[in-house]
């Protein structure tokens, strides 16, 4: 036994699918202690985009801690959360024709959902919010309440209350009207579901098993909300800084949500900060109604400041809608033939590669635990875990990207081969 299973509680989990002690990592390498270097499809849960140990940004944290920069500061002016507030401004809000308020939560996304949906009761003095079947916004309380997975719901230990769940468009895409449905759930007087406060939605569910809402469907989910006087809040925290092409997963349907949040890769280094954007007028908070000590990660400031510099500086997008565009054509040309029950879904440089209709439940798992053993990190999500998720960071080389597909490839293929003639194999 090691200390991690002697010592670390039962609750520890990527650490049982990648169990390598690490010890370095750079760009979109890791490196154990062992010596074996794996690549990163992975990306931190999407705390990465900009790739490990990014040295443009690492030079600026490592300038400020050598200044004696304030590295805590609850939420007291300091330069660092100035110099963010501004280029924030200056490079994502303004060329965006976006008039948002920003508040500091506590650093991680579940800090910043909670602070979201408080607002939103506050604001419309209702309690009840709208989420999506296969939404994950964190696993504090109130996120938790909206965030469909049952197995981390029963962990809960409380009633998860006043949340509803709606069909979200993927999987009943041509079959079922999901807006005419919420529409029906908001006008018929005998649905028994009070009108809530907030919608909250993901434009592309990662967890949920990389789920992509269509564009139309988000013009009417945005119209609806209007239509009812309800706020729309977009949870950006793991597809917003750029994973999906644009800085915000939501520009690509033109939409404005009411509140928006934000984390993992806002801080561009992997340290923890999050963020709520909430329209101007929505801004009724009380000083300290929502507190918290750690919503000054001053290091955090310092590396979200870099990072927007560093996107802009790299045309970051254009990258994305490039690489994407070549996992696309693999995924589609290479992996999808491999047995025509796979379905492949996803943009930018977030993608999934759909194993469900197997009828050989551990084929993800063994899929994924190939890739490990050739020296790729990814993760599994959606129902049952049966999507495999490719999330490089965003700064990957065109190199790596294809070393990374060569791999998956080789797992794909030989996972399948075992299981070709078998009897569990494929509808
Ligand atoms: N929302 C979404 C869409 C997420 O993917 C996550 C994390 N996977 C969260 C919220 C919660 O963020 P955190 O784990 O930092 O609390």
């Amino acid at each position: 036994m090691n200390v991690f299973e002697t010592m670390e509680s039962n609750v520890r989990s990527y650490c049982r699918s990648f169990p390598d002690v690490f010890v370095k990592a750079k760009g979109s390498r890791i490196y154990a202690e062992t010596g074996k270097s794996f690549l990163d499809f992975f990306a931190g849960a999407g705390a990465l985009n900009y790739g490990h140990n990014n040295d443009f940004i690492k030079a600026k944290i490592v300038a400020y801690l050598e200044s004696d920069g304030m590295s805590h500061g609850l939420d007291m002016h300091t330069s660092a959360k100035e110099v963010f507030l501004s280029r924030f401004s200056e490079l994502i809000l303004q060329p965006r024709n976006l008039s948002y308020k920003v508040q500091f939560c506590g650093p991680t996304g579940t800090n910043a959902v909670e602070a979201a949906l408080k607002l939103a009761r506050r604001v419309k003095g209702r309690t009840g919010i709208f989420s999506f079947m296969g939404a994950f916004h964190g696993m504090s309380l109130g996120s938790l309440a909206a965030t469909s997975n049952l197995y981390h719901r029963g962990a809960a230990g409380t009633d998860l209350d006043r949340v509803h769940f709606m069909p979200f468009p993927q999987g009943f895409m041509n079959s079922f009207d999901t807006i005419q449905y919420l529409e029906e759930v908001l006008t018929d007087g005998h649905s028994g579901i009070e009108k809530p406060a907030a919608i909250i939605f993901e434009t592309l569910q990662a967890e949920g098993g990389i789920n992509e809402a269509p564009i139309e469907w988000m013009k009417k989910l945005r119209e609806l909300c209007d239509r009812h006087g309800i706020l729309l809040i977009c949870d950006e925290v793991q597809v917003g800084c750029g994973r999906t092409g644009p800085f915000f997963s939501f520009e690509r349907a033109d939409i404005v949500p009411d509140i928006v949040v934000l984390s993992k890769s806002i801080s561009g280094y992997g340290l923890p900060m999050s963020i709520v954007l909430m329209k101007p007028e929505l801004d009724i908070w009380n000083p300290g109604e929502h507190t918290g000590t750690f919503r000054g990660n001053q290091l955090a400031f310092v590396g979200a400041t870099a990072a927007l510099e560093y996107s802009a500086s790299i045309s970051l997008e254009a990258d994305v809608y490039r690489k994407g565009e070549n996992v696309r054509q693999f995924l589609n040309e290479v992996i999808a033939p491999i047995h025509h029950s796979i379905v492949i879904r996803g943009m930018g440089l977030i993608w999934g590669i759909d194993v469900s209709a197997s009828k050989h439940d551990s084929l993800s798992k063994e899929i994924a635990s190939r890739c490990y053993e050739l020296g790729l990190i990814l993760e599994r999500v959606g129902r049952d875990d049966k999507v495999i998720k490719l999330m490089p960071p965003l700064t990957i080389s065109m190199e790596e990207l294809e070393e990374g597909c060569a791999i998956v490839k080789q797992a794909v293929e030989e996972c399948y081969e075992k299981y070709k003639a078998s009897e569990y194999l494929l509808a």
